[in-house]
């Protein structure tokens, strides 16, 4: 069986100093699990090099849509690779949410991504409406299809992997069921091939990382405010034996 992915989303938050904290508590360990840490652009560099001789890879959370050029404000995805960041969430519902970022926007950062050779976590999810409305299985579907159709098209999906996260789930302390989660999970792997890597997140913490990661049809976890703890990531790590 393919290693679990843990991925830490720090989300805008941190310091200098607190990244230099969490890592230099986590860059010793070792952990069965294939684990990143995203950190916001400014740190990194700084993250990079902390983690130069750990196993633990660096991520972004977000990259642009268009390769290099007139883009003032813009990151590109070649720009990520250059100063060594070896993955990068794409389409978070709170870009999709606050940034209006389109499912063709978030094809296009995959695209990108793909192009330059770095590993994407594409993040798709329903609000509480949506589930409460009996809905949530078409709007992943919806956001499933351009990637369906990158598929189509020759995208490796060994480049890529999805993260299911239920809006309603993300920092609320209220994650979703292990029902819930399974069922979302296989309905992924049925439309994007059973081996494809599927990671849960919302409310991700110590104390449920155990269970959820223990579902057959969950491949890893997308961990948001437990990932500021290096003491609580570092539980969440090795729930992921
Ligand atoms: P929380 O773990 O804080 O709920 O956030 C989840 C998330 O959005 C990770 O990308």
């Amino acid at each position: 069986m393919a290693r679990k992915h843990v991925v830490g989303n720090w989300k805008m938050n941190g310091s200098a100093a607190a990244i230099d904290e969490v890592l230099d508590a986590l860059q010793n360990q070792s952990f069965d699990a294939s684990v990143s840490v995203c950190v916001p652009y400014p740190y990194l560099g700084q993250a990079v090099a902390k983690l130069k001789k750990s196993a633990i890879r660096v991520g972004a959370q977000n990259v642009s849509e268009y390769g290099d050029g007139a883009y003032t404000g813009e990151v590109s995805a070649r720009m990520l690779k250059d100063i060594g960041c070896a993955e990068v969430i794409i389409g978070h519902s709170e870009r999709r949410r606050y940034f209006a970022e389109s499912d063709a926007a978030v094809a296009a950062k995959l695209a990108r991504l793909l192009e330059v050779g770095l590993f994407a976590v594409v993040c798709v999810g329903e609000t509480l409406a949506e589930r409460d409305g009996g809905r949530a299985e078409a709007a992943i579907e919806s956001q499933l299809a351009p990637l369906r159709a990158l598929m189509a098209r020759g995208a490796s999906p060994e480049r890529f992997c999805v993260a299911y996260e239920p809006i309603w789930a993300i920092g609320t302390g209220r994650a979703a069921s292990l029902d819930q989660i399974a069922s979302m999970h296989e309905l992924i792997k049925r439309h994007l091939g059973a081996s494809f890597s599927v990671l849960y997140g919302g409310s991700v913490k110590a104390g449920n990382a155990s269970a959820i990661l223990t579902l057959p049809a969950v491949d890893g976890v997308l961990v948001g405010g437990a990932s500021l703890d290096a003491q609580e990531f570092a539980d969440i790590c090795r729930a992921a034996a």
